[in-house]
């Protein structure tokens, strides 16, 4: 005879695994890395890597085309996404992962953390990191506060939740209305270990990104993932503590 809890047990189960079923489809493995990912001397990437960063997406007009034009240049990037934005849009966060990029928390609603403090704050970064593994099947490890701004509590809210803090150490100004041309002068600034920030919405930076990948290999560089460096990294008006590294 079935006991009533054994029943339980599998309807529980049955459960699981229907969720699983939900979850799994758009967790589908990361491409294999696009770029010969080898720092050895001579190599394509013999003076190292550099971090490009897209943030506010992902957002209807763009995200396709940015993925295009990266796929197509070699390049990978990180893309640091709104909340609110990845649970209307989650096929397009999913599109970032298939298409071999990294995906990162950027709060749920893109307010200035530091002014709304706590419990605000946390809830911000916590739901978000909720809905980003709810649509990848994965927790991100990375977070960028909106406009850079951040505090002795956002920090703390942030480890606390596991993650990196990332800022940058160019600034593109694509959301301040740069040009392509611009843009691309910004980039080829990046040094080893660098990190630019751009963003997802702005068709100047989709332009941008065949040039970008020209000045990189012309340089040594390739476009790598973000993590933690115990060095004190300078840039966006304070200290923080990542950089680029081989993917
Ligand atoms: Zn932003």
């Amino acid at each position: 005879m079935i006991s009533y809890a054994r029943r339980i047990q599998t309807a529980v189960a049955a459960v699981a695994l229907a969720a699983l079923a939900f979850v799994l489809p758009g967790a589908s493995a990361q491409a294999a890395p696009v770029s010969p990912a080898h720092g050895h001397p001579g190599g394509p990437c013999r003076n190292g890597y550099v971090g490009l960063t897209y943030d506010d997406g992902p957002t209807v007009a763009t995200r396709q085309a940015l993925l295009t034009a990266l796929r197509s240049a070699h390049l990978r990037a990180t893309f640091f996404e709104i909340g609110q934005n990845a649970r209307a849009n989650p096929e397009l966060t999913r599109a970032a992962l298939r298409a071999g990029m990294w995906v990162g928390n950027h709060t749920y609603t893109h307010p200035n953390l530091p002014q709304i403090g706590d419990p605000a704050a946390f809830e911000e970064i916590a739901s978000t990191q909720f809905v980003l593994q709810r649509v990848t099947g994965r927790a991100p490890t990375l977070f960028r506060p909106p406009f850079g701004a951040t505090s002795d509590v956002v920090r703390a809210d942030v480890a606390s939740l596991d993650l990196l803090e990332v800022l940058w150490t160019v600034d593109s100004r694509d959301w301040a209305g740069a040009s392509t041309p611009d843009i691309i002068a910004a980039a080829a600034t990046l040094q080893p270990g660098g990190i630019i920030l751009m963003h997802d919405w702005v068709q100047n930076s989709v332009d941008a990104v065949p040039a970008i990948a020209s000045d990189l290999a012309s340089r040594g560089l390739c476009a790598g993932r973000i993590a933690f460096t115990p060095r004190d990294i300078s840039g966006a008006g304070t200290i923080f503590h990542a950089v680029a590294v081989e993917p």
